[in-house]
């Protein structure tokens, strides 16, 4: 039988910068003065996605150096920029670096609520941003239960279950016991070609069906997989079967998300009201992101609920509001005032 399992995280790729390149557009376009900003900021740190991302705001004012606009009197080094851009809510430039990862042991009942992230926040300031392009803020690829064969099915535990342990061990043994019975009798199966035949032929004959996993007697007789079988039929089967497979399914996902779309997805799936494997999954990707890149989450504030992190108040749109900010008292609804005193209520409680 599989094994009871809990998400983990991988941080396997970003955008960084072609040095080279930048050089070259610097050079072309008489703003070399820029190299030493960004050689700066490199050393003191940045990474060269965060970077980038500098670059492309400055490019909307022309401020990589002075003398380029004449509205422009002064130029900010890289990490003032940035913190700047997400201080108006500047969000579009925080698309052009995305982040790579690699979720692992996570169930379907996760993969199914992070699918449904597709894009970065919408504009909203057009005298900001008029000049910025939508893109998709999310990308993903997920293991294949149409054509990976579920031998082993690993549970992506919940602690909720723990005190019914004991029978989720067993009765998922009789999930697999389904799957091997099934693939036996539509052929996905052969009987073993190790020499051993079955004592009792009567039994035999309907092996596939007396199969008992916890007999290692049948363990020996137990069929292997027909690799002769017709490659396209082999797939159909593999996908219908997926059927009786539980929601707590362990797989992977690989998904790649923008520094905009990140820090909304972050928000939303670290909060209280989030599931518990969602909420650990962003607790993960929070964690290794703020150790390695400081300027993606500025703004963010963070609380513990139930022994995880919140993270919320940074801020998404050039109308977003911080929650410290005294125009709440008069733009927010009444709810809204109330949930974020009940916030802080709970934070120094
Ligand atoms: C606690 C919680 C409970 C939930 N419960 C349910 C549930 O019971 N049933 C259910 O079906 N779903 C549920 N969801 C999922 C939820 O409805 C969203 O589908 C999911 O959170 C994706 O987030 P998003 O809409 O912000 O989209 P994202 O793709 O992350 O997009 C980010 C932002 O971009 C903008 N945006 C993206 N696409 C568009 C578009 N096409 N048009 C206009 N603006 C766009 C929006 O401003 C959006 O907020 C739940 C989510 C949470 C966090």
């Amino acid at each position: 039988m599989g094994n009871f399992v809990k998400p983990q995280v991988h941080l396997v790729g970003f955008t960084e910068v072609h040095e080279p390149g930048l050089h070259g557009y610097l050079k072309a376009t008489n703003q070399l003065g820029f190299w030493d900003t960004y050689l700066a900021a490199r050393n003191d740190g940045l990474t060269g996605g965060e970077a980038l991302c500098s670059v492309y705001a400055k490019l909307c004012y022309k401020s990589l150096v002075l003398g380029t606009n004449a509205n422009v009197v002064k130029v900010r080094d890289i990490e003032t920029n940035l913190r700047s851009c997400h201080e108006t809510g500047h969000g579009s430039v925080f698309e052009h670096c995305s982040l790579n990862f690699i979720v692992t042991n996570c169930s379907r009942v996760y993969t199914h609520e992070q699918v449904r992230h597709r894009a970065a926040p919408p504009h909203g300031n057009a005298d900001a941003l008029d000049n910025d392009q939508s893109g998709d803020g999310v990308a993903y690829a997920q293991t294949s239960g149409r054509y990976c064969r579920l031998d082993n099915i690993d549970l992506v535990w919940s602690d909720v279950l723990d005190p019914v342990k004991d029978l989720w061990r067993n009765k998922l043994g009789h999930i697999e016991d389904l799957v091997y019975l099934t693939e036996c009798r539509l052929g996905l199966r052969k009987p073993p070609n190790n020499g051993l035949t079955y004592p009792d032929k009567s039994i035999a004959d309907d092996l596939c069906l007396d199969y008992s996993r916890e007999d290692p007697q049948h363990a020996q007789y137990r069929w292997v997989p027909d690799d002769s079988f017709n490659f396209e039929k082999r797939k159909i089967i593999t996908s219908a079967i997926r059927r009786i497979a539980p929601n707590g399914q362990s797989n992977e996902i690989g998904m790649t998300l923008n520094i905009r779309a990140l820090r909304h997805v972050v928000q939303v799936r670290t909060a209280r009201f989030a599931e518990t494997e969602i909420r650990d999954i962003y607790n993960q990707v929070y964690g290794i992101v703020n150790e390695k890149f400081r300027t993606i989450f500025h703004g963010a504030r963070t609380r513990d609920h139930e022994g995880l992190l919140e993270v919320y108040g940074m801020r998404q749109q050039p109308y977003d509001l911080d929650p410290h900010d005294p125009r709440c008292l008069e733009v927010w609804t009444t709810s809204e005032l109330q949930r974020e005193i009940d916030a802080r209520a709970t934070l120094q409680a």
